[in-house]
């Protein structure tokens, strides 16, 4: 029986082990919080990323070793992979932790961006202004998610305070664009080089944090889902990368923009378990295993809804047919993922006309 250590306890590394029991693997968390809710279905390892000890108990006896958020410390995935192999690899860690280095990556990959300028220092503010014009963001360059760490400018006075605001830290400056809307892309290579890709996804955002997702964003073999594949291609073919790779999108006069990518599997495709052929999970642990990739098609159309702050009654959600709760057992509270509602139909009206009934319940 094989062993898979998963770097973080979170929800994803919940439904990673939870998709990986059919296929006879077993499960390893290394997470900081004795709380973390991938303990309920698998070993938890409470400790330190950053404590050889903790590592040396963490990776005895695993026979491979995968993360599910991306600020892993580098020196950990690094000291792991001297152990055993360790996907994705950690140049995608390195890759995704700084926003600038990943935007620069992109960029060599001619995978378009919106315009950016780094800020370093206050001389950098007006490079920044007349670069970029107004409006812009700024975004811390690491450990910025769910939006938090970002600042909008809309007049030249509000420039010297949003930086102060982020406590004059290095930022990124981005051009804030009026995106007609937000997609995300899952992408999966294995060990093996094989690649699959799901079906772009349509993603809506409440203050930072995903809200809905939906899919398809479009019908099949539309160019924008040509052009999303194509870019994949290109980072998973520069990093050698192993195992589901997402990359966020923006949709703007007929083209895509890329955000920003994650090297795990991702809160906007969740609806894979219920919603495809075979999850991003099992084809994330397929992919690191070497073993064939699962198909990535739809099974009608489906929305992902998260719940956020609190789970609902299960009875009022359950007795819609067609309706998936997940709850990750976490302590709830305000703005923090608790669970997420998966819904599936055979058609885009019924599907609305189900996430209506479903939105009553929740709230
Ligand atoms: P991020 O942390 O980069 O995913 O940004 C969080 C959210 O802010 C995104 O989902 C977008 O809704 C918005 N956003 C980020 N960058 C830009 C931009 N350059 N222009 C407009 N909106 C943006």
């Amino acid at each position: 029986m094989r062993t898979i250590g998963i770097l973080g306890g979170g929800q994803l590394g919940r439904m990673l082990a939870l998709a990986g029991y059919p296929l006879g693997l077993r499960f390893r968390f290394l997470d900081p919080s004795p709380q973390a809710c991938a303990g309920d279905v698998g070993e938890l390892i409470v400790g330190d990323y950053s404590d050889p000890q903790v590592l040396a108990q963490f990776v005895a006896g695993l026979d491979c070793v995968t993360y599910e958020f991306e600020n892993v410390p580098l020196d950990a995935a690094s000291t792991l992979a001297t152990f055993c192999p360790v996907y994705p690899p950690p140049a995608a860690l390195a890759t995704a932790q700084s926003r600038l280095i990943e935007k620069q990556f992109f960029s060599r990959l001619n995978i378009p961006v919106v315009p950016f300028v780094p800020i370093d220092d206050t001389s950098d503010l007006d490079h920044a202004r007349h670069e970029l014009g107004l409006p812009m963001l700024f975004k811390l360059r690491r450990y910025g998610y769910d939006g938090k760490g970002q600042v909008v400018i809309r007049t030249a006075d509000e420039l010297p305070h949003a930086w102060a605001e982020l406590n004059s830290e290095p930022v990124l400056a981005e051009r804030l664009i009026p995106f007609e809307r937000e997609l995300s892309l899952i992408a999966v290579r294995s060990l093996r080089g094989t690649m699959a890709y799901y079906p772009l996804i349509e993603n809506l955002h409440q203050g930072g944090i995903l809200h809905r997702s939906l899919v398809p964003a479009m019908p099949p073999q539309h160019a924008l889902q040509l052009e999303a594949e194509t870019y994949a291609r290109r980072v998973l073919d520069a990093l050698d990368y192993v195992g589901v790779l997402v990359l966020e999108f923006f949709q703007l006069d007929g083209h895509l923009i890329i955000n920003e990518m994650a090297p795990r599997v991702h809160n906007s495709g969740h609806w894979t378990i219920e919603g495809a052929e075979t999850s991003q999970f099992e084809n994330h642990l397929r992919a690191i295993l070497g073993l064939p990739l699962g198909a990535t098609t739809l099974r009608g159309h489906v929305a992902m809804l998260n719940l956020i702050g609190s789970v609902p009654d299960l009875a009022a959600v359950l007795k819609f047919a067609g309706t998936h709760l997940h709850t990750y057992n976490k302590a709830p509270r305000a703005g923090r993922k608790v669970g997420h509602i998966t819904v599936r139909a055979d058609d885009p009206a019924t599907l609305q006309q189900m996430l209506a009934d479903v939105a009553q319940v929740v709230g």
